[in-house]
Protein backbone atom coordinates (compact mmCIF):
# COMPACT_ATOMS: atom_id res chain seq x y z
CA UNK A 1 0.00 0.00 0.00
CA UNK A 2 1.56 3.22 -0.90
CA UNK A 3 1.51 6.18 1.51
CA UNK A 4 -1.08 7.82 -0.50
CA UNK A 5 -3.35 5.35 -0.88
CA UNK A 6 -3.08 5.34 2.93
CA UNK A 7 -3.73 8.63 3.99
CA UNK A 8 -7.09 8.70 1.35
CA UNK A 9 -8.64 5.48 3.04
CA UNK A 10 -7.55 7.43 6.36
CA UNK A 11 -9.75 10.06 5.60
CA UNK A 12 -12.72 7.68 4.44
CA UNK A 13 -13.00 6.69 7.65
CA UNK A 14 -14.32 7.60 11.46
CA UNK A 15 -11.91 9.81 12.75
CA UNK A 16 -11.62 8.28 16.24
CA UNK A 17 -10.41 4.96 14.10
CA UNK A 18 -8.07 6.44 11.99
CA UNK A 19 -6.13 8.09 14.84
CA UNK A 20 -6.71 4.34 16.63
CA UNK A 21 -2.93 2.56 16.77
CA UNK A 22 -5.15 -0.60 16.57
CA UNK A 23 -4.49 -3.63 19.55
CA UNK A 24 -1.50 -5.88 18.56
CA UNK A 25 -1.87 -9.33 19.76
CA UNK A 26 0.88 -11.72 20.86
CA UNK A 27 3.08 -12.88 18.22
CA UNK A 28 1.08 -16.64 16.89
CA UNK A 29 3.90 -17.74 14.39
CA UNK A 30 1.93 -19.77 11.65
CA UNK A 31 4.69 -22.49 11.14
CA UNK A 32 7.88 -23.53 12.13
CA UNK A 33 8.69 -25.45 15.32
CA UNK A 34 8.11 -22.91 18.66
CA UNK A 35 8.09 -23.14 22.22
CA UNK A 36 5.17 -20.35 22.90
CA UNK A 37 5.41 -19.43 25.97
CA UNK A 38 4.09 -15.89 25.09
CA UNK A 39 0.07 -16.00 25.29
CA UNK A 40 -0.71 -17.78 27.73
CA UNK A 41 -2.40 -20.97 26.45
CA UNK A 42 -2.66 -24.05 28.22
CA UNK A 43 0.24 -26.69 27.39
CA UNK A 44 -1.73 -29.58 27.51
CA UNK A 45 -4.36 -30.82 24.74
CA UNK A 46 -8.24 -30.23 25.72
CA UNK A 47 -10.00 -33.14 27.40
CA UNK A 48 -11.16 -35.62 24.90
CA UNK A 49 -14.99 -34.87 25.31
CA UNK A 50 -14.36 -31.89 23.29
CA UNK A 51 -13.01 -33.81 19.65
CA UNK A 52 -16.01 -36.36 20.41
CA UNK A 53 -18.46 -33.51 20.69
CA UNK A 54 -17.14 -31.59 17.94
CA UNK A 55 -17.41 -34.67 15.73
CA UNK A 56 -20.70 -36.00 16.90
CA UNK A 57 -22.03 -32.19 16.26
CA UNK A 58 -20.33 -32.14 12.46
CA UNK A 59 -21.91 -35.53 11.42
CA UNK A 60 -25.65 -34.76 11.69
CA UNK A 61 -27.78 -31.96 9.98
CA UNK A 62 -27.08 -29.63 12.84
CA UNK A 63 -24.86 -27.59 10.62
CA UNK A 64 -27.45 -26.91 8.20
CA UNK A 65 -29.40 -24.88 11.33
CA UNK A 66 -28.73 -21.38 12.82
CA UNK A 67 -26.93 -22.01 16.07
CA UNK A 68 -29.09 -21.12 19.50
CA UNK A 69 -28.77 -17.37 19.62
CA UNK A 70 -28.21 -18.09 23.89
CA UNK A 71 -26.38 -21.25 23.61
CA UNK A 72 -28.77 -22.60 26.20
CA UNK A 73 -27.17 -26.19 26.64
CA UNK A 74 -23.81 -24.12 28.01
CA UNK A 75 -25.80 -21.71 30.18
CA UNK A 76 -27.65 -24.77 31.46
CA UNK A 77 -24.34 -26.78 32.52
CA UNK A 78 -22.71 -23.48 33.36
CA UNK A 79 -25.04 -22.20 36.06
CA UNK A 80 -25.63 -25.84 37.64
CA UNK A 81 -21.42 -25.72 37.79
CA UNK A 82 -21.55 -21.98 39.80
CA UNK A 83 -24.81 -22.39 41.17
CA UNK A 84 -26.53 -19.35 39.56
CA UNK A 85 -30.16 -19.56 37.30
CA UNK A 86 -28.92 -20.24 33.84
CA UNK A 87 -30.57 -16.27 32.96
CA UNK A 88 -27.36 -15.29 34.95
CA UNK A 89 -25.70 -16.29 32.20
CA UNK A 90 -24.44 -14.56 28.72
CA UNK A 91 -22.07 -16.66 26.31
CA UNK A 92 -19.08 -15.23 23.79
CA UNK A 93 -17.00 -15.84 21.03
CA UNK A 94 -14.41 -15.85 23.27
CA UNK A 95 -14.23 -13.25 26.63
CA UNK A 96 -13.38 -10.87 24.22
CA UNK A 97 -16.32 -10.72 22.37
CA UNK A 98 -18.05 -9.87 26.01
CA UNK A 99 -15.69 -7.27 26.93
CA UNK A 100 -16.69 -5.52 23.58
CA UNK A 101 -20.58 -6.27 24.38
CA UNK A 102 -20.21 -4.46 27.60
CA UNK A 103 -18.20 -1.03 26.11
CA UNK A 104 -20.93 -0.85 24.09
CA UNK A 105 -23.55 -1.47 26.20
CA UNK A 106 -22.41 0.84 29.05
CA UNK A 107 -19.98 3.36 27.40
CA UNK A 108 -20.99 5.87 25.06
CA UNK A 109 -19.02 8.43 22.73
CA UNK A 110 -17.05 11.09 25.44
CA UNK A 111 -17.95 8.91 28.10
CA UNK A 112 -15.05 7.14 30.53
CA UNK A 113 -14.02 4.06 30.91
CA UNK A 114 -11.89 2.91 33.99
CA UNK A 115 -9.12 0.69 34.36
CA UNK A 116 -6.13 -0.28 36.40
CA UNK A 117 -2.61 -0.31 34.47
CA UNK A 118 -0.36 -1.72 34.03
CA UNK A 119 -3.14 -4.35 32.46
CA UNK A 120 -4.49 -6.17 29.42
CA UNK A 121 -4.15 -3.24 26.65
CA UNK A 122 -7.23 -4.51 25.07
CA UNK A 123 -9.75 -2.22 27.68
CA UNK A 124 -8.09 1.11 26.63
CA UNK A 125 -8.66 0.21 22.21
CA UNK A 126 -12.31 -0.83 23.17
CA UNK A 127 -12.08 2.80 24.75
CA UNK A 128 -10.80 4.14 21.93
CA UNK A 129 -13.24 1.90 19.27
CA UNK A 130 -16.11 3.55 21.13
CA UNK A 131 -14.96 6.93 20.95
CA UNK A 132 -15.25 7.01 24.69
CA UNK A 133 -12.28 7.80 27.25
CA UNK A 134 -10.21 5.73 29.40
CA UNK A 135 -8.58 6.56 33.10
CA UNK A 136 -6.04 4.39 34.02
CA UNK A 137 -5.41 4.11 37.46
CA UNK A 138 -2.02 2.97 38.40
CA UNK A 139 -1.62 -0.42 40.42
CA UNK A 140 1.00 0.39 43.80
CA UNK A 141 4.41 -1.16 43.04
CA UNK A 142 3.41 -3.74 44.98
CA UNK A 143 0.51 -4.41 43.06
CA UNK A 144 -2.20 -3.80 45.18
CA UNK A 145 -5.48 -1.38 43.96
CA UNK A 146 -5.11 1.95 45.52
CA UNK A 147 -8.25 3.18 46.56
CA UNK A 148 -8.84 6.07 43.78
CA UNK A 149 -9.88 3.28 41.35
CA UNK A 150 -13.23 3.13 43.10
CA UNK A 151 -13.22 7.44 43.46
CA UNK A 152 -16.04 9.20 41.77
CA UNK A 153 -15.46 11.03 38.89
CA UNK A 154 -18.12 13.23 35.98
CA UNK A 155 -19.76 10.19 33.60
CA UNK A 156 -17.54 7.89 34.15
CA UNK A 157 -20.10 4.00 32.84
CA UNK A 158 -17.54 1.44 33.56
CA UNK A 159 -14.84 -0.06 35.26
CA UNK A 160 -12.40 -3.00 34.23
CA UNK A 161 -10.59 -5.10 37.23
CA UNK A 162 -8.21 -7.71 35.44
CA UNK A 163 -8.23 -10.68 38.21
CA UNK A 164 -5.79 -12.31 38.38
CA UNK A 165 -4.63 -9.59 36.43
CA UNK A 166 -2.27 -9.64 33.84
CA UNK A 167 0.91 -9.28 33.61
CA UNK A 168 1.53 -9.29 37.06
CA UNK A 169 -0.57 -12.45 37.84
CA UNK A 170 -1.68 -10.86 41.30
CA UNK A 171 -5.28 -10.90 42.49
CA UNK A 172 -7.13 -8.22 44.54
CA UNK A 173 -8.88 -10.37 47.21
CA UNK A 174 -12.60 -10.58 46.58
CA UNK A 175 -13.46 -8.48 49.94
CA UNK A 176 -11.31 -5.47 48.93
CA UNK A 177 -13.35 -6.21 44.86
CA UNK A 178 -16.80 -6.00 46.96
CA UNK A 179 -15.35 -2.67 48.59
CA UNK A 180 -14.31 -0.75 45.77
CA UNK A 181 -17.90 -1.83 44.07
CA UNK A 182 -19.61 -0.42 46.48
CA UNK A 183 -17.99 2.58 45.99
CA UNK A 184 -18.18 3.08 42.39
CA UNK A 185 -20.03 5.19 40.42
CA UNK A 186 -21.02 2.74 38.04
CA UNK A 187 -20.59 -1.01 36.95
CA UNK A 188 -17.51 -3.19 37.25
CA UNK A 189 -16.33 -6.16 35.32
CA UNK A 190 -13.86 -8.25 36.88
CA UNK A 191 -12.36 -10.15 34.14
CA UNK A 192 -12.05 -13.51 35.64
CA UNK A 193 -9.90 -14.99 32.00
CA UNK A 194 -7.42 -16.66 34.81
CA UNK A 195 -9.78 -17.23 37.28
CA UNK A 196 -9.55 -20.76 37.22
CA UNK A 197 -5.71 -20.73 38.19
CA UNK A 198 -6.44 -18.76 41.29
CA UNK A 199 -7.27 -19.44 45.06
CA UNK A 200 -10.23 -17.34 45.07
CA UNK A 201 -12.45 -15.68 42.70
CA UNK A 202 -15.04 -12.84 42.83
CA UNK A 203 -17.83 -14.76 41.21
CA UNK A 204 -20.02 -14.64 44.82
CA UNK A 205 -19.98 -10.99 44.46
CA UNK A 206 -22.70 -10.58 41.67
CA UNK A 207 -25.40 -11.95 43.59
CA UNK A 208 -24.59 -9.79 46.84
CA UNK A 209 -24.15 -6.85 44.54
CA UNK A 210 -26.11 -5.85 41.15
CA UNK A 211 -22.92 -3.76 39.83
CA UNK A 212 -20.46 -6.60 39.85
CA UNK A 213 -20.18 -8.23 36.52
CA UNK A 214 -17.17 -11.29 36.15
CA UNK A 215 -16.24 -12.84 32.73
CA UNK A 216 -14.47 -16.20 32.02
CA UNK A 217 -12.73 -17.39 28.92
CA UNK A 218 -12.35 -21.13 28.28
CA UNK A 219 -9.29 -20.19 26.44
CA UNK A 220 -6.77 -20.46 29.14
CA UNK A 221 -7.90 -23.00 31.93
CA UNK A 222 -9.78 -25.02 29.40
CA UNK A 223 -7.25 -25.36 26.63
CA UNK A 224 -9.56 -23.84 24.28
CA UNK A 225 -7.71 -20.75 23.03
CA UNK A 226 -8.43 -21.64 18.95
CA UNK A 227 -11.99 -22.24 19.60
CA UNK A 228 -13.02 -18.68 20.67
CA UNK A 229 -15.43 -19.10 23.68
CA UNK A 230 -15.94 -17.67 27.08
CA UNK A 231 -19.05 -16.23 28.94
CA UNK A 232 -20.09 -13.05 31.42
CA UNK A 233 -21.96 -13.95 34.76
CA UNK A 234 -24.13 -10.78 35.87
CA UNK A 235 -27.68 -10.34 37.25
CA UNK A 236 -30.77 -11.27 34.92
CA UNK A 237 -31.66 -7.79 34.28
CA UNK A 238 -27.89 -7.00 33.16
CA UNK A 239 -27.61 -10.14 30.93
CA UNK A 240 -31.34 -9.21 28.47
CA UNK A 241 -29.71 -5.72 28.41
CA UNK A 242 -26.24 -7.11 26.79
CA UNK A 243 -28.34 -9.85 24.70
CA UNK A 244 -29.55 -6.67 22.85
CA UNK A 245 -26.06 -5.39 22.11
CA UNK A 246 -24.04 -8.72 20.93
CA UNK A 247 -24.31 -10.60 17.17
CA UNK A 248 -27.34 -13.13 16.86
CA UNK A 249 -25.44 -15.62 16.13
CA UNK A 250 -22.04 -14.48 18.48
CA UNK A 251 -21.41 -18.54 19.25
CA UNK A 252 -21.09 -21.39 16.42
CA UNK A 253 -23.17 -24.79 17.38
CA UNK A 254 -19.78 -26.27 17.25
CA UNK A 255 -18.44 -24.27 19.78
CA UNK A 256 -21.31 -24.50 21.81
CA UNK A 257 -21.24 -28.52 21.62
CA UNK A 258 -17.23 -27.95 22.77
CA UNK A 259 -17.14 -25.75 25.09
CA UNK A 260 -20.25 -27.79 27.09
CA UNK A 261 -18.13 -30.88 26.37
CA UNK A 262 -15.02 -29.06 28.66
CA UNK A 263 -16.64 -27.62 31.46
CA UNK A 264 -18.77 -31.19 31.96
CA UNK A 265 -15.44 -32.42 32.50
CA UNK A 266 -14.14 -31.23 35.86
CA UNK A 267 -11.74 -34.31 35.83
CA UNK A 268 -9.19 -32.86 33.32
CA UNK A 269 -9.68 -29.18 35.08
CA UNK A 270 -8.45 -30.52 38.27
CA UNK A 271 -5.84 -32.42 36.69
CA UNK A 272 -4.76 -29.76 34.38
CA UNK A 273 -5.00 -26.77 36.77
CA UNK A 274 -2.76 -29.48 39.40
CA UNK A 275 -0.06 -29.42 36.92
CA UNK A 276 0.22 -26.10 35.92
CA UNK A 277 0.13 -25.00 39.55
CA UNK A 278 3.38 -27.43 40.14
CA UNK A 279 5.04 -26.24 36.83
CA UNK A 280 4.37 -22.62 38.33
CA UNK A 281 6.00 -22.90 41.73
CA UNK A 282 9.12 -24.55 39.99
CA UNK A 283 9.33 -21.67 37.48
CA UNK A 284 8.86 -18.79 40.12
CA UNK A 285 11.73 -20.43 42.33
CA UNK A 286 13.80 -21.18 39.36
CA UNK A 287 13.78 -17.50 38.29
CA UNK A 288 13.91 -16.08 41.49
CA UNK A 289 17.43 -18.22 41.78
CA UNK A 290 18.52 -16.53 38.46
CA UNK A 291 18.28 -13.17 39.74
CA UNK A 292 14.82 -11.89 39.14
CA UNK A 293 11.86 -10.74 41.08
CA UNK A 294 9.26 -12.73 39.99
CA UNK A 295 6.13 -12.28 41.22
CA UNK A 296 4.07 -14.80 43.36
CA UNK A 297 1.55 -15.72 40.56
CA UNK A 298 -2.45 -16.54 41.02
CA UNK A 299 -2.45 -17.01 36.81
CA UNK A 300 -0.56 -19.29 34.22
CA UNK A 301 2.11 -16.99 33.47
CA UNK A 302 4.72 -15.48 35.80
CA UNK A 303 6.11 -11.65 35.29
CA UNK A 304 9.62 -11.60 36.12
CA UNK A 305 12.20 -8.44 36.29
CA UNK A 306 15.65 -7.81 37.11
CA UNK A 307 17.07 -5.20 38.82
CA UNK A 308 20.23 -4.64 36.81
CA UNK A 309 19.98 -7.22 33.53
CA UNK A 310 17.79 -5.21 30.34
CA UNK A 311 14.55 -7.82 29.23
CA UNK A 312 14.72 -6.96 25.54
CA UNK A 313 18.19 -8.72 25.03
CA UNK A 314 16.99 -12.23 27.10
CA UNK A 315 13.79 -11.64 24.94
CA UNK A 316 15.77 -11.50 21.65
CA UNK A 317 18.28 -14.30 22.91
CA UNK A 318 15.13 -16.54 23.47
CA UNK A 319 13.66 -16.12 20.42
CA UNK A 320 16.95 -16.86 18.44
CA UNK A 321 17.00 -20.30 19.98
CA UNK A 322 12.90 -20.74 18.90
CA UNK A 323 11.57 -20.15 22.90
CA UNK A 324 8.95 -16.99 22.51
CA UNK A 325 8.04 -15.05 26.25
CA UNK A 326 6.65 -12.05 25.94
CA UNK A 327 8.87 -8.92 26.90
CA UNK A 328 6.21 -6.51 27.70
CA UNK A 329 6.87 -2.61 28.20
CA UNK A 330 4.30 -0.44 29.99
CA UNK A 331 5.01 3.81 29.97
CA UNK A 332 5.83 4.93 33.61
CA UNK A 333 6.12 1.32 35.00
CA UNK A 334 9.30 -0.08 32.72
CA UNK A 335 9.30 -3.22 30.95
CA UNK A 336 9.97 -7.10 32.30
CA UNK A 337 8.80 -10.47 31.27
CA UNK A 338 6.12 -12.29 31.26
CA UNK A 339 6.54 -16.52 30.99
CA UNK A 340 3.64 -18.84 30.29
CA UNK A 341 3.48 -21.63 32.20
CA UNK A 342 4.23 -24.35 29.80
CA UNK A 343 4.75 -28.05 30.14
CA UNK A 344 7.58 -29.20 32.42
CA UNK A 345 9.62 -29.94 29.42
CA UNK A 346 9.14 -26.57 27.98
CA UNK A 347 10.09 -24.75 31.17
CA UNK A 348 13.30 -27.37 31.60
CA UNK A 349 14.08 -25.76 27.92
CA UNK A 350 13.07 -22.60 28.56
CA UNK A 351 15.74 -22.49 31.76
CA UNK A 352 18.79 -23.94 30.16
CA UNK A 353 18.94 -21.27 27.49
CA UNK A 354 17.78 -18.50 29.80
CA UNK A 355 20.87 -19.75 32.22
CA UNK A 356 23.45 -19.69 29.30
CA UNK A 357 22.57 -15.52 27.86
C1 LIG B 1 -6.62 -13.93 27.32
C2 LIG B 1 -7.39 -12.84 27.99
C3 LIG B 1 -8.69 -12.54 27.61
C4 LIG B 1 -9.32 -13.08 26.34
O1 LIG B 1 -9.71 -14.33 26.38
P1 LIG B 1 -10.48 -14.98 25.13
O2 LIG B 1 -11.55 -15.75 25.80
O3 LIG B 1 -9.48 -15.82 24.43
O4 LIG B 1 -11.03 -13.88 24.28
C5 LIG B 1 -9.41 -11.63 28.34
N1 LIG B 1 -8.85 -10.98 29.38
C6 LIG B 1 -7.58 -11.22 29.76
C7 LIG B 1 -7.01 -10.48 30.91
C8 LIG B 1 -6.81 -12.14 29.05
O5 LIG B 1 -5.53 -12.32 29.37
Amino acid sequence: MTPSAAAAATSLVRPTIAALAGYVPGEQPQSGKWIKLNTNENPYPPSPAVARAVAATAAGRTLAKYPDPLATVFRMRAAELLGVDPDWILCGNGSDDLLTILVRTFVGEGEWLRIASPSYVLYRTLAGLQGARCEEVPYRPDWSLPEAFAAARDRLRLAFLANPNSPSGTLVPPEQVAALAAQLPCPLVVDEAYGDFADTNCLGLVARSERVIVTRSLSKSYSLAGLRFGFAVARPEIIAELVKVKDSYNCDTLSIAAATAAIDDQAWLAETRGRILATRRRLTDAMRALGYDAVESQANFVWCTHPERPHKPVYEGLKARGILIRCMHYAGWGDGLRITVGSDDEIDAFLSVIKTL
